[in-house]
């Protein structure tokens, strides 16, 4: 399937939405300033009541631990989990992907159990063996796009309904599957915002 940002979304200029990042640990705020530059308003999500009005969702990068700990302590877990398999449009990058999987190899993190993928953790080793590299996806963008991986996953298996949108070195890093956009690495710590525009546009054909 060929994806194309509109050329509205290319301009940022689709109708103005809330949009939840949740902010309980990790890289929220860089999220927060991608969709605030793209005219977005923001919610910060810590709080069930955070979920009350927003159109689409993002699960940052972080730790994945941690933030599944938090998730569980706070309620979120079930709402969030019952607003995504309800067709919120959601971006997950690294932790987020993690904790959007089905299946993570020898790991018993708990996750939302939605999308239909297995995941292994920090597939490229420590910190130390984060790198940025950079890629051409045709079916999404004219230009190479960033990419920034930090103690990234990566993952081993996807079910046949889900799309593979990359894979780096032959390892999947990118996927979606209805609302939800999955990537291991961290588009908003470049200035690429091919991936934001691509939720946005989700978000905007859901409202
Ligand atoms: N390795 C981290 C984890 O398993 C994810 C890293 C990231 O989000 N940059 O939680």
């Amino acid at each position: 399937m060929i994806i194309r940002t509109s050329k509205k979304c290319q301009n940022g200029g689709i109708r103005m939405a809330i949009i939840g990042v949740l902010a309980l640990q990790g890289a929220f705020l860089e999220h927060c300033h991608c969709l605030k530059s793209l005219g977005h308003q923001v919610q910060e999500v810590r709080r069930i009541e955070d979920l009350a009005h927003i159109s689409g969702l993002i699960l940052p990068g972080g730790e994945s631990t941690a933030m599944s700990n938090l998730l569980q302590s706070s309620g979120l877990l079930e709402k969030i989990k019952d607003k995504i398999e309800n067709g919120l449009p959601v971006l997950a990058t690294c932790a987020g992907l993690i904790l959007l999987a089905k299946r993570l190899q020898a790991d018993s993190l708990k996750t939302f159990e939605i999308l239909d993928i297995t995941v292994k953790r920090n597939a490229y080793g420590r910190q130390s063996a984060s790198f940025v590299s950079s890629a051409q996806i045709s079916s999404l963008s004219s230009s190479l796009i960033p990419l920034v991986f930090i103690r990234a996953p990566i993952i081993l298996e996807v079910a046949p309904h889900i799309e593979v949108l990359h894979r780096h070195e032959g390892n999947i890093v990118a996927v979606q599957d209805k609302n939800i956009i999955a990537l291991s690495f961290h588009p908003e710590l470049t200035k690429d915002l091919t991936f934001h525009r691509l939720f946005l546009e989700r978000v905007s054909l859901k409202s």
